[in-house]
């Protein structure tokens, strides 16, 4: 697969991501690289890539992975990355293709389900294994008639019911950081000489630890229901910092 889509949207004087030049490395490899990096690019997303055929397939996903086997998550495929891809994190500069902060988010490996990957990506419905470090089990991609005209290009990442599923976990919420440098978004930015605001954007918002509601000393004597909304909506105030208005 070319890379000449990759390779036309980038210049890689100004920007440190690879170029792809150097040729695959040959040596015959029992396992396929799995990974997913979280981009606050212009909109936050999570780019997820499998190795193929010495390049990786990449599919842009808007809200990230569910471990919840009922949840359907939208997946834009994207041009094929270069196989070094997988390493990169850190800033690509503003006004570049992409131009923002990258985070390893997840790494690892995947198996496909059935042999023939070239059929199941034709027939748009590819089932595969992932041996992560956030995502584990059985998921699949499956192609869409999608949003809007452009449907070939618009997938949907389900997981499998299997012992790796959860309806309770909110993975993207709930693993934030990178799993190569244990940095969030803005960290990586600030290493990077990025944009650390816009970064910020993207990292979760640190909920305040729950606290027993405390009743005002004014309303003791008052009726105990002004006393609850009084604390609950100091509650909401407080899990809503200011800068998640500016994300989009
Ligand atoms: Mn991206």
């Amino acid at each position: 697969m070319a890379l000449n889509e990759y390779r036309k949207k980038r210049d890689f004087k100004i920007s440190p991501e690879p170029s792809g030049e150097k040729a695959a490395p040959k040596a015959p490899k029992s396992s396929l690289i799995y990974v997913v990096q979280k981009h606050r690019a212009s909109q936050l997303h999570y780019d997820f890539r499998l190795e193929y055929n010495g390049t990786l397939l990449s599919w842009a996903i808007p809200k990230g992975p569910s471990l919840d086997p009922s949840v359907k998550r939208l997946a834009m495929q994207v041009e094929d990355h270069p196989i070094e891809y997988a390493n990169f994190e850190g800033v690509i500069p503003e006004g570049e293709y992409g131009g923002g902060t990258v985070m390893i988010w997840d790494q690892g490996t995947w198996t496909p389900e059935s042999p023939d990957v070239a059929a199941a990506l034709e027939k748009g419905d590819l089932k595969f294994t992932l041996h992560g470090k956030k995502l584990k089990g059985s998921w699949v991609l499956v192609r869409t008639r999608g949003y809007g005209s452009s449907s070939k290009t618009s997938w949907l990442l389900i997981k499998h019911r299997d012992e790796f599923a959860s309806s309770k976990v909110d993975v993207v919420q709930e693993m934030p950081r990178s799993v190569v440098s244990n940095r969030l978004l803005a960290e990586i930015a600030r290493d990077g000489g990025g944009d650390v605001e816009k970064a910020a954007t993207g990292d979760p918002t640190i909920k305040s630890p729950a606290k027993a509601p405390k009743i005002p000393k004014t309303a003791r004597t008052g009726s105990s229901k002004n006393a609850r909304q009084a604390s609950a909506s100091k509650t909401v105030s407080e899990r809503t910092p200011k800068r998640r208005k500016t994300s989009s």
